[in-house]
């Protein structure tokens, strides 16, 4: 297409014809897949094909298999489902199909094919792949193609992506579309404890997973459920008398509502199924707990809808590496899957992960739950310990710490309160006491901290109320108040000498980068104030992702879910007028993350971070872009057009300015608007991906704090984790001395990491926006 002239493709030399199909189960996000691919193909020079209906597609061919441009793949982010189909195809199963599909690919001329489905389409892929040779011969044998035209099919290239709602794939932290089925399901959890807990009833929701217990599992976390089923760990023999005494004693503590989840899969140790109807009995037992219980099944609203923006993102950048892996492909490498380890995409052996995720399966048929568990991935067993932590409170006598090893842990938030806050606090106060600890609230951060005790408090400093905390889970917000005054505008003097007042042994900061500079400021103090020789640590939470340590902060996948959503509707707004484009400013500080990982959820024709800032030739080429696009545009475009711009982009040019610039300059041709989501962006309810993260790095802060112990000012004094950050890092979580972090990691004048971790991303944006590459003049 004529609209992507300028960003010269960088390897025309290798023109392939590469296919895409999406297969099995549909799940959100395949539509970001195949757009990805289809736009990396067509910029990487080669031609791409759609196989529509899966591998029926693929057997049958003729019309199920057509070219795509540039153009046709347009507005594919933000919608649902596969827009080319799916469909179980038994003919796959059989040598003759998968014949029939080989003979297709080759007489299209199809070089390369890119499968994004679940566990059984990956394994239809596997044994196409390794069936291929023999395939071959067969085609020659029955003289159909020349022995010099298949000499270039002999090895079938091929690349797998994992679209499916279950995450069920070993190898990979998390499938194409199990974030959106989560955060449906969390967003029908969050409806239903409203009226359970107005009629103080109990109900029992089943997810999807056959095989499979993540959906179930991360719903337990996010929502703070009493109990769960999952078919990779069931309970013990004793799980009716266990259910029930967990539940009791949540309803003695005082809770309303009774939660508890169940996957489809769910079984007892012996193999058999248990059931919801088995459940609602027990519950409703009048011999027992005798509660008015409820069961819903929440079935296919599970797959529902458009992707979030977790998914989006994983989508575009799993499909353009899906195509980078086609293009690096040689005889020799093994045919890979693209996977994701907590933050980085990775390329992993096909063969491998279908064969590991089959192990599962055996291992639940044996009963053999421990080999289930350990084939997970290692956080999923991480987040069971979590639920489990989180939800049998102080019910577990041999989790208590000795006396002497519990510790007084203050609890503060700073900075801009952020998706996930609450959630973190929960989980923290939960396994704390769940140790022995003694977990105590400083509210309204630092400045409420310093003054307490005045005429007018501001704050307070209090021991948590579980029946209290334990209702956070969901709730966005900070319960126990936030505040961006530093201790050093509080008076580090005061502050310091609080902590020896109160006898804290550990502080438990939960913010963003003011968070970040109140840590380094109070290490910093140490050797002036002995009381804040304590181990502290910070867990990152601000929309603006912007701390020093980590490449994920709690908050900032709630922030461009609202962001997407925002974009979206005003996107579709223009489809009356056609001819719009908007300008949307984001938040972010000086932070470009927002804007990018936004834009690259939404497909915006550019975006503008103060990384890079803008000059005004990059306007002028941006301008003369939008023009030739319209131009071109036959009417076959349904929506708007945008341009996402960072708050502090620019000193001159604001999101209004360029809206302006941009309508004088396109002289009627094109309309165009300013809009600003402001403060939606910090969200509502928090992501169930914000709200399960909180819970797993809000326990992993107590448990390095509690490595410390007590009374070690001595040993605090020069070790450099004892003032720490937790982050997620490419693929590992880490803790990382703030001392190293505000020597060489951070840009202070900046308020951001020296390295932006998603730089890459800018360009992925730009690329599959069509947006001519515009290289500043050095
Ligand atoms: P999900 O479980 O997420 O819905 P899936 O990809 O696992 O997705 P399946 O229905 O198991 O969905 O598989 C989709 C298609 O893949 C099948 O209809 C079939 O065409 C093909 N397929 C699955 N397993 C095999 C196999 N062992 N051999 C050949 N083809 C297979």
């Amino acid at each position: 297409s004529n609209s992507r002239k300028g960003s010269a493709p960088s390897k025309m030399a290798v023109k392939k014809k590469i296919a895409i199909m999406t297969s099995g189960g549909d799940s959100p996000g395949m539509n970001g897949v195949v757009r990805a691919c289809v736009r990396m193909a067509i910029h990487m020079g080669c031609d791409a094909y759609c196989i529509y209906e899966g591998y029926e597609g693929l057997v049958r061919g003729g019309d199920l298999i057509r070219k795509m441009e540039w153009h046709d793949v347009r507005g594919w982010l933000s919608e649902g489902g596969t827009l080319i189909g799916t469909a179980r195809c038994m003919a796959f199963f059989e040598r003759a199909g998968r014949l029939a599909a080989a003979r297709n690919l080759i007489s299209q001329g199809i070089d390369a094919l890119i499968i994004c489905g679940g566990d059984g389409s990956l394994t239809g892929a596997d044994r196409f792949r390794a069936e291929w040779p023999s395939l071959i011969e067969e085609l020659q044998a029955s003289g159909e193609f020349t022995a010099e035209t298949l000499e270039h099919y002999k090895h079938l290239n091929i690349v797998g992506l994992v679209g499916s709602i279950d995450n069920d794939l070993s190898g990979t932290d998390a499938t194409i579309g199990c974030y959106s089925a989560l955060a449906r399901i969390c967003h029908a959890v969050d409806l239903i404890e409203a009226t359970a807990s107005s009629h103080s009833r109990a109900f029992v929701i089943e997810v999807m997973g056959r095989h499979c217990g993540w959906l179930a599992l991360m719903a337990g976390v996010a929502t703070g459920a009493d109990f769960i089923f999952i078919p990779e760990k069931p309970r013990e023999d004793n799980w009716r008398e266990e259910m029930c005494g967990i539940v009791d004693h949540h309803r003695k503590l005082g809770k309303r509502k009774t939660i508890v989840i169940i996957a489809e899969g769910a079984l007892d140790r012996q193999g058999n199924k248990i059931t919801p109807d088995m459940i609602r009995d027990l519950l409703a037992d009048k011999n027992g707990l005798g509660l008015d219980t409820r069961i819903t099944t929440l079935g296919h609203v599970q797959r529902g809808g458009t992707a979030v923006a977790y998914d989006r993102m994983l989508a575009t950048l799993q499909g353009v590496e899906a195509v980078k892996a086609v293009l690096d492909a040689t005889p020799e490498t093994p045919t890979c899957v693209i996977a994701i380890t907590e933050n980085k995409i990775v390329r992993k052996p096909l063969m491998q992960a279908v064969q590991d995720t089959k192990k599962v399966a055996r291992a639940i048929e044996r009963q053999d739950f421990d080999e289930a568990m350990s084939l997970r991935d290692a956080e999923f067993s991480e987040q069971y310990r979590s639920f489990m932590m989180t939800t049998a409170v102080q019910m577990n006598e041999h989790l208590m710490l000795p006396e002497k090893e519990r510790m007084k842990i203050g609890f503060i938030n700073v900075g801009a309160p952020a998706g996930g806050m609450n959630a973190a606090v929960r989980a923290g106060v939960a396994y704390c006491l769940s140790r022995g600890h003694e977990p105590v609230a400083i509210y309204n951060g630092f400045a409420g901290f310093a003054r307490h005790h005045g005429d007018k408090p501001l704050g307070a400093v209090r021991d948590f109320d579980w029946l209290e905390v334990d209702g956070w889970a969901s709730k966005g917000g900070s319960e126990i108040g936030t505040n961006r005054e530093l201790p050093s505008e509080s008076g580090m003097e005061t502050i310091a000498n609080l902590i020896e007042q109160y006898k804290f042994d550990a502080l438990f900061l939960i913010g963003g980068f003011e968070a970040f500079h109140a840590v380094c400021q109070l290490r910093k103090a140490r050797d002036q104030y002995p009381s804040l020789c304590i181990p502290m640590t910070l867990l990152p939470a601000t929309i603006s992702n912007n701390v020093p340590g980590t490449e994920y902060s709690l908050g900032s996948d709630t922030c461009l879910n609202e962001l997407v959503e925002y974009c979206d509707k005003i996107k579709q707004s223009a489809s009356a007028t056609r001819r719009r484009v908007f300008v949307i400013e984001t938040q972010g500080g000086r932070s470009g993350y927002v804007a990018t990982l936004g834009g690259l959820g939404v497909g915006a024709s550019a975006v503008y971070t103060p990384e890079e800032g803008i000059s005004l030739e990059m306007l002028a080429a941006d301008v003369q872009h939008l023009k030739s696009v319209f131009a071109q545009d036959k009417g076959q475009s349904r929506a708007g057009r945008l341009i996402l711009i960072n708050e502090k982009a620019s000193r001159v040019y604001t999101a209004k300015l360029i809206a302006d610039i941009l309508r004088d300059e396109a002289h009627g041709r094109f309309e165009s608007r300013e809009g600003i989501p402001g403060h939606m962006q910090q969200g509502g309810v928090p992501s169930p991906m914000d709200r399960c993260r909180a819970v797993r790095l809000a326990i992993r802060c107590i448990q390095h704090l509690e490595q410390f112990g007590r009374n070690v000012h001595n040993r605090v004094k020069t070790d450099p984790m004892s003032a720490t950050v937790i982050g997620i890092k490419g693929a590992s979580v880490v803790f990382t001395p703030v001392q190293k972090l505000e020597e060489d990691e951070t840009d202070w004048p900046n308020r951001r990491p020296k390295a932006a971790f998603w730089r890459d991303m800018k360009e992925i944006v730009d690329i599959l926006g069509g947006r001519p590459q515009y290289h500043h003049p050095e």
